[in-house]
């Protein structure tokens, strides 16, 4: 067999990702979603165990040769049960939408009730969107915000939740961008409370890009196991679930627990930042790892404000508040996040800085000046907190 490189074999392809992994180093990256995975990850990711099929699970596979990618497989499930203190994962979902397929498959029938947050004050599509496979399959009654407090109506979920459990209701809780938090305890946990938990790896996580649910019911276990396959997938993504369990036995580490105590500080940091610029936070603040930032005192919409930041450097993403008045493609809002920034080692002082930066690029929208200045401080901090330095 030839051994090209890439840039050899797909000079198209690996200028694109040269040009990617230039584009990651050059702005600062705030998408809450968004993260950078270890080397080990990407190296883990990168290798041969993509070219393996392994339906089923470790030791009940439809393919020979499965002995290696079982061992992977087995240490992924174990780790993310140790991470999480529960008693079975399912580690093969391809991402967290595929998560929530598979758990739905696995709880409900098509047709059937399912309350969850109303996605113009925080769910996902995959929470009932009549774009989405769940809204057309499922009957989705939303609960939402309490309007004044900008946080969710307890009383009014209580209400509604109340007439579910007596119909035997079972809770699933989708923890696709806190599992990070969830891991280290910075968040508390969905257990014991919730039947099934669905997440995605690559968020807080840290991991590579996937998804897993989690349960300490063996019937539900099982359930679940049908559900993603041969429910609703196909061969699992060995390749992929080795990068998660890479990042989930980088998540017992005790260096997770400070890196997470540092993401937490660090959006708190970054929020005081924006409000003393002169924006407001919804709901007042934060208790994770990003800020829902209102727009409306710069009198600009979210739409604007995404194009500014990112000529600035500053990579965030546009984002309804509540009550928008304007649609979901302008909105009046952006979502910022402090995982992937904490993890490229930007300190509490430096997000604080970089929120009166983006408040500075939102109030003055049309002055060259000040954004020439903003991104020539970005650029100072970028420099001083190499990404990849190995690459
Ligand atoms: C990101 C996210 C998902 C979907 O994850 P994908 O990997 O993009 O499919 C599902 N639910 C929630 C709450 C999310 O934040």
């Amino acid at each position: 067999m030839l051994m090209k490189s890439l840039a050899d074999s797909d000079p198209q392809i690996a200028a694109a990702i040269d040009d990617e992994l230039a584009r990651q180093r050059q702005t600062i990256e705030l998408i809450a979603s968004e993260n950078f995975t270890s080397p080990a990850v990407l190296e883990a990711v990168g290798t041969v165990l993509t070219n393996k099929y392994a339906e089923g699970y470790p030791s009940r596979r439809y393919y020979g040769g499965c002995e290696k990618v079982d061992v992977v497989e087995n240490l992924a499930r174990q780790r993310a049960c140790e991470l999480f203190g529960c008693k079975f994962a399912n580690v093969q979902p391809h991402c967290g939408a595929n998560a929530n397929l598979a758990a739905y498959a696995a709880l409900v029938e098509p047709g059937d009730t399912i309350l969850g947050m109303s996605l113009d004050q925080g769910g996902h599509l995959t929470h009932g969107s009549p774009v989405n496979f769940s809204g057309k399959l499922y009957n989705f009654v939303p609960y939402g915000l309490n309007l004044e407090t900008e946080t969710i109506d307890y009383d009014e979920l209580e209400r509604m939740a109340t007439i579910a459990h007596g119909v035997g209701a079972r809770l699933m809780i989708d923890m696709a961008h806190i599992a990070g938090l969830v891991a280290t305890g910075a968040h508390p946990s969905p257990f014991p409370h919730a039947d099934v938990v669905t997440s995605t790896s690559h968020k807080t996580l840290r991991g590579p890009r996937g998804g897993f649910i989690l349960t300490n019911d063996e019937e539900l276990a099982r359930a679940i196991d049908k559900a993603v396959f041969p429910g609703t997938q196909g061969g699992p993504l060995m390749h992929v679930i080795a990068g998660k369990a890479v990042a989930f036995g980088e998540a017992l580490q005790p260096s997770f627990a400070e890196y997470i105590d540092n993401v937490v500080a660090n959006a708190a940091a970054l929020g005081e930042g924006l409000v003393q610029g002169g924006l407001r936070l919804v709901s007042g603040g934060t208790d994770n790892h990003l800020c829902l930032v209102d727009l409306t005192p710069a009198d600009v919409t979210g739409k604007d404000a995404e194009h500014l930041l990112d000529a600035a450097g500053l990579t965030v993403n546009k984002n309804s508040i509540p009550g928008e008045p304007r649609s979901p493609f302008v909105t009046s809002g952006i979502r910022v996040g402090s995982a992937a920034g904490t993890t490229r080692g930007f300190t509490a002082d430096e997000f604080r800085e970089i929120g009166g930066l983006i408040a500075r690029v939102v109030f003055n929208a049309d002055d060259e000046g000040v954004l020439a200045a903003v991104r020539a401080r970005v650029d100072e901090l970028l420099e001083a907190h190499p990404l990849y330095p190995g690459l």
